[in-house]
């Protein structure tokens, strides 16, 4: 089973807009209630027997089950009897609002921190038609149950053996987009684990180290783009709230976290192809969400994109069949690639990798990613060679040869 995701602009027209705009308030409304039932839920239980604060004390029954998805799935159908705005929507619809909420409660779960938020309005930008019994794409068109047909941009034929499974609409800044959510029975073989192999290790200075010694940098272009963003962030402070202008700096904002979010995707995409060419395995280290997210170094992280990163190297890795696997990230940069020895933490700004024991000396980052990459061949049942006696970066290192490595793609 193959899945692909393809993105397409449509063209709505008025009623049609107005109708998912519509539904999108509804599926708003039907998520913050959800979401406000399981909160009181939680609440009502979290004080202690002999201690009830105010707050928290039994306003619903202790013998009332928490409201999962099945329960707030049956109130849901319920409701639409007796509330007309909810039965408008299409039922499968409105329902995936309430598996959404129920995703990120376990996804909150997993992570151990993020609550979900009450959506405020026009907050909810997109609609899941999750099931299709016949084709809804036709060469220009795309049939949604309730809304009509559609107009769409097909600039990429759908790839033969492929059916559409789900259409997500979404409203972006710069307009509609259906992505159809496309499977195929065909079955690729997983690629095999030969041939040359690397490692990489994923960096706050450098986007990306390769055991073979290159450096991916960081792309420029992020910090530009983050400063024209903050700049307009500022200007959008000095507007009056609600008028035209507050809503134009708003409208330029989002088309810019668009720009920066298809930029960064666009960069992630070549990266991948440039690591899949003439290599047969790729190793990285398995991304920790619970560590990386937190703290003072998660706006770095998040810009990095690492975890959306990973998804696209291993697809992309499928692809042009290279075999990708995570490894166990626990102390890659604290073992000498060559000897073995835990070298002990290394604080953020100490750059090389010197070892005591063996002398073997290289970037901090080369070195992690050649753990990586012996840890990843140890796992498939591949002999380690270990990484050779003299090393061009022997002491003395300066930090501007390293930089010298760096290996930029093209863009
Ligand atoms: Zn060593």
């Amino acid at each position: 089973m193959l899945n692909l995701t393809y993105s397409y602009r449509i063209y709505p027209d008025a009623i049609q807009e107005a109708q998912m705009l519509e539904w999108m308030e509804q599926c708003r409304r039907v998520y913050n209630y959800a979401l406000a039932e399981r909160k009181d839920w939680m609440n009502s239980r979290r004080c202690q027997l002999n201690a009830c604060s105010l707050r928290s004390e039994y306003i619903i029954p202790a013998d009332t089950p928490y409201p999962n998805y099945y329960a707030q799935k049956r109130n849901l159908t319920a409701a639409r009897k007796v509330i007309p705005e909810l039965d408008s929507v299409h039922s499968q619809v409105l329902q995936e609002a309430l598996a959404r909420l129920d995703k990120s409660f376990r996804f909150m779960q997993q992570r151990e921190f993020g609550f979900p938020r009450f959506k405020s309005v026009g907050q909810f930008r997109s609609l899941l038609f999750p099931q299709f019994k016949t084709n809804p794409v036709t060469g220009w068109q795309v049939k949604l149950p309730k809304i009509g047909a559609v107009g769409l941009n097909l600039h990429r034929p759908i790839p033969d053996g492929f059916v559409v499974k789900q259409v997500r609409v979404v409203k972006k800044a710069s307009g509609w987009y259906a992505m159809l959510v496309l499977e195929s029975d065909i079955s690729i073989p997983d690629p095999m684990p030969i041939g040359n192999s690397i490692g990489i290790d994923l960096g706050l200075e450098k986007f990306l180290a390769v055991s073979t010694g290159k450096l991916v940098a960081r792309p420029k272009f992020f910090v530009q783009l983050q400063s024209k963003l903050k700049w307009l962030q500022r200007q959008l402070k000095d507007k009056v709230k609600g008028s035209n202008n507050y809503r134009k700096a708003q409208s330029k904002i989002r088309r810019l976290h668009e720009r920066i979010h298809n930029t960064r995707r666009e960069f992630h995409f070549q990266v991948a192809h440039q690591l899949c060419s003439n290599v047969g395995m790729i190793f990285a280290e398995e991304l920790n969400l619970k560590a990386t997210s937190r703290g003072m170094l998660a706006k770095h992280c998040l810009d990095a994109g690492w975890g959306g990163f990973l998804d696209i190297l291993g697809w992309v890795c499928k692809k042009r069949d290279v075999y990708f696997a995570r490894v166990n990230p626990n102390g890659t940069s604290q073992t000498c690639p060559k000897c073995g020895t835990h070298t002990g933490k290394k604080e953020l700004s100490q750059r090389v990798h010197h070892c005591v024991e063996c002398g073997y000396t290289t970037d901090r980052d080369v070195a992690a990613a050649i753990v990586v990459e012996q840890r990843g061949l140890t796992a498939v049942g591949h002999t380690v060679v270990l990484p050779v006696e003299v090393n061009r970066l022997a002491v003395p290192v300066k930090q501007e040869s390293l930089r010298g490595n760096s290996w930029k793609p093209t863009l």
